[in-house]
Order: structure tokens, then sequence, then C-alpha cells
């Protein structure tokens, strides 16, 4: 399968269209953002570790009866992928405190919580991706009321899968955010990526950070951290 016109540049990621109507090629860029892209830089590297980490956790999902828009791996950066239409709400689902949630109640990081949370944000740039729950979803028609029922029920079967994973690579699942679409015959589907990028990952034993945390706070060691998720989840 091969590349036709570029049909979407995102702050991480390019797409591309292919020869088949259904399919798409994800490209992944070493381009970081953060803070609604007030923050740039660089991250050598970012994009071969995103594509393969996320196609990882990708297959891993699916075996566990998650459906995604994964397709296949075609190179370090490019991955073929479902064409979706994505449904234009970020879910974050948190198991520790961490990032806007300990600043927005107050509280310090790394309280471990008895339940997993999940909150929507409206997927919009120019707003800021203003945080939003199901009612205003409902409301702003950004999805129906079971895509919405899926969509819940997928993000905590992600988040029960890829929290067992990781613990046993020695890292800690903090918090993540997904983005779902829906593919042409309407059925809802895991979308975008799954990496340090997207999520928050602590090492188990150190709270070391070992995410895009080092990069928004200047923490140093950015490339280090990426570089570690992979060898701890692929042996690279
Ligand atoms: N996140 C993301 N994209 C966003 C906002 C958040 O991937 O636009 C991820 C972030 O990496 C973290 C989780 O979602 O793993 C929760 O982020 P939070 O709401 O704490 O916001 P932040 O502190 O990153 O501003």
């Amino acid at each position: 399968m091969e590349k036709r016109e570029q049909m979407y540049e995102g702050k991480a990621k390019k797409v591309f269209a292919t020869g088949d109507p259904e399919l798409c090629i994800v490209s992944y860029k070493d381009d970081a953002t953060a803070f609604n892209g007030v923050k740039r830089g660089t991250i050598m590297g970012k994009g071969v570790i995103n594509n393969r980490l996320t196609n990882r956790l990708m297959r891993l999902l699916m075996e566990n009866g998650v459906p995604t828009h994964f397709v296949e791996e075609l190179s370090d950066r490019d991955t073929l992928v479902k064409r979706v239409q994505i449904v234009p709400l970020e879910v974050i689902i948190r198991n520790i405190s961490a990032g806007s949630f300990a600043k927005r109640y107050g509280v310090e990081e790394g309280i471990v919580f008895d339940a997993p949370t999940i909150e929507f944000s409206y997927k919009n740039d120019e707003l800021g991706d203003p945080l939003i729950n199901s009612y205003h979803a409902l409301a702003l028609k950004l999805a129906t009321k079971e895509e919405i029922e899926t969509i819940k029920a997928y993000s905590f079967k992600v988040n029960e899968v890829l929290k067992a994973f990781l613990y046993e690579h020695g890292i800690e699942l903090v918090d993540f955010k997904l983005e779902f679409g829906r593919l042409a015959d309407g059925s809802i589907v895991l979308a975008d990526e799954i990496s340090p990028d997207t999520c928050r990952f602590w090492d188990v034993k150190t709270h070391e950070k070992l995410d895009k945390d080092r990069f928004r706070r200047d923490l140093g060691g950015v490339e280090d951290a990426y570089q570690e998720v992979m060898r701890r989840i692929i042996g690279e």
C-alpha cells in the first residue's frame, strides 16, 4: 500500500490517503508540542518509538476484544489504519492523580484512586479542548447516546488491559487520553495513538516519569525516557 495525497497534518502525525478509500497511512513525526501548541520542540526518535509502541498496544487491545483502527505496521514511522471519522471527544482515564486533575482539584500528584475516573474534553483547538460531560457531548451532537456508552465501556476495558500489561513491564499507568473513530459502517473503534505523548507512565518502584511530562516540565532526559519505555515493552 502506497502513500497518496496528504489528507491532514497534526502536531505529531501526518495522515495520507491510499489507493483504498477505506484505508489511510499514518506517519509519526518527531515534533512535540504541549499546552495546546504553545510549547514546541523536537524529541529525536519519538516518531519511531510512538509508532511501534502504539501498534504493540493496539494489537494487545484487539487480542482482548477492543476494536481498533490498526491494520499493519508498514515501516518505522508509517502504519496502515482503517479510515475513520474521528469523534471529536478526548477521553481521559485516570488511575492516579496528576496533571490537570491535581491542579483543578488542589491535590498532590500520586494519589492512587480506588476506581479509575473518566472525563471528556471537546476536541477543539480554538476553544482549548474544554472539559465537558457526556450530557454536553450529546447536546453538542458530538456522538449519540449509544456511541458514548460504547466509548465509555471500551475506555475502561483499555485501562484494565493496559494497566495490567504495563505493570508487568515495570510501568505504572497513571492516566491517558484516547480518541475513537467511526468506520464506514458506523461502528466505533479505538483510533489515534497510545504512547508516552498521550499517557503518563511512571516507573513502578521509583515513580520516575517516563513520558511527555519530561518535555512539558523541562525535566531533561526526554529521549532516554521514551527509549526506556520502548525497551521495557518491546525489548529494544
Ligand atoms: N493528554 C493528551 N492530550 C491532550 C491532553 C491530555 O494526550 O490534549 C493526556 C496526557 O498526556 C495525560 C492525560 O491525557 O496522560 C491527562 O492529561 P491532563 O488532563 O492531566 O492534562 P495535562 O496535565 O497534560 O495538561
